[in-house]
């Protein structure tokens, strides 16, 4: 993914590599006529190649802000461009750029996928020539040639699904919008749909996703934003966001826990250099650790207890999850201020 990135990345005239933007809002407000202000004040900038999660629980306002993105929702103050245009002022040459696959279904159920991928591509406007390659194509992505020329109606949810992602595809768009695309399936079927949107942004496709599901979000997405009342309160990539929350906890239960055995282990965490050690305390059975980095030093943590001749018979590591992170950080006040917070854990949250 990210050798992709690099290679998407264009040159400016002095060879510096220059990082573009796919999406970029800057202070976007809407609200609705009846007065309820669904979006306050979203400012994101999602770079090419990137799979970004928009995570946030019911009523957050996600689907206010991708419709306001895709452009079925002008923003009320505020602005947006995508991959460059601005969806006020340029809002066909914003459609003809993306793929958006909204909650409800957009194919129809008495037709097969083929006939739902032609019918795609004449709205789309793919040229005649080139419609029967990328239907091949796209029923290849998504595992469906099997099924092409069966009616839809008779195809579980998750293939449903697959067949909606294709027909958002058959332009080839550079940036695709994705609202809870998963929601009502089964696990299985959500791993493999999950399968599809990696090999689509393996392929270099821009990815913005909306989830309820922490899950997804940690399983698939480079950077997430965390949306609340209509604000983000926090953006950071899944482990940063993690950190901002906790450090790992490492417990080691010793062979022989004498204090001469627990000292020498003590010494040898203590010379580990790339350990971000915060505390180091004695049990009754060994040690407990609390390091951010924990998890990535282990080999090393157990090459130099090793060699202070120290053995563990057992071994345990906790990790601050995304629920933690929700949890945690959602459950912090949510003042508008949000740039202090933002800048611990993203160096590309758009400046306010
Ligand atoms: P999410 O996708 O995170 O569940 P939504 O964007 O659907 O959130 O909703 C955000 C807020 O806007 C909610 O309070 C919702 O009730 C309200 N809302 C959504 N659509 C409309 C509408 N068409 N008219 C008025 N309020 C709406």
């Amino acid at each position: 993914m990210v050798l992709q990135q690099a290679q998407r990345q264009s040159e400016n005239e002095a060879g510096t590599a220059v990082r573009h933007s796919a999406i970029r809002a800057d202070d976007v407000h809407v609200t609705y006529d009846d007065g309820t202000e669904a979006v306050r004040g979203v400012s994101l900038d999602v770079e090419e190649g990137e799979f970004f999660g928009f995570l946030g629980p019911n009523g957050a306002g996600k689907t206010t802000t991708i419709k306001t993105l895709v452009t079925l929702l002008h923003p009320t103050q505020g602005s947006v461009r995508i991959n460059g245009y601005d969806t006020k002022t340029d809002a066909r040459a914003v459609r003809e750029s993306i793929g958006y696959m909204a909650q409800e279904t957009s194919i129809d159920f008495e037709l097969t996928p083929c006939e739902n991928l032609r019918i795609a591509c004449r709205m789309y406007g793919v040229p005649k020539d080139q419609r029967d390659e990328r239907i091949e194509e796209l029923l290849d992505l998504v595992d469906l040639r099997d099924v092409a020329d069966k009616r839809a109606e008779t195809f579980s949810g998750g293939m449903q699904k697959r067949l909606d992602t294709a027909t958002v595809l058959v332009h080839r768009p550079p940036v695709v919008f994705l609202d809870e695309p998963t929601t009502g399936l089964d696990p299985e079927a959500r791993l493999r749909v999950w399968n599809y949107f990696e090999k689509i942004n393996d392929q270099g496709t821009t990815v913005f996703l909306t989830t309820q599901y922490l899950e997804e979000a940690n399983e698939l997405c480079d950077r997430l934003g965390l949306l609340q009342d209509g604000r983000i309160t926090h953006t950071g990539t899944p482990d940063a966001l993690k950190s901002a929350v906790g450090t790992d906890t490492v417990t080691l239960t010793l062979k022989n826990p004498s204090d001469g055995t627990r000292r020498r282990a003590v010494n040898a965490v203590r010379r580990l250099k790339d350990l971000d050690t915060a505390t180091i305390e004695r049990t009754a059975d060994g040690l407990t650790i609390e390091a951010d980095n924990a998890r990535s030093t282990t080999s090393e943590l157990f090459t130099e207890l090793a060699a202070a001749d120290v053995e563990v018979t057992d071994f345990d590591i906790q990790s601050p999850t995304l629920d933690d992170v929700f949890l945690t950080l959602a459950g912090e006040d949510d003042s508008s201020d949000t740039s202090t917070k933002d800048d611990t854990v993203s160096a590309r949250a758009v400046a306010r």
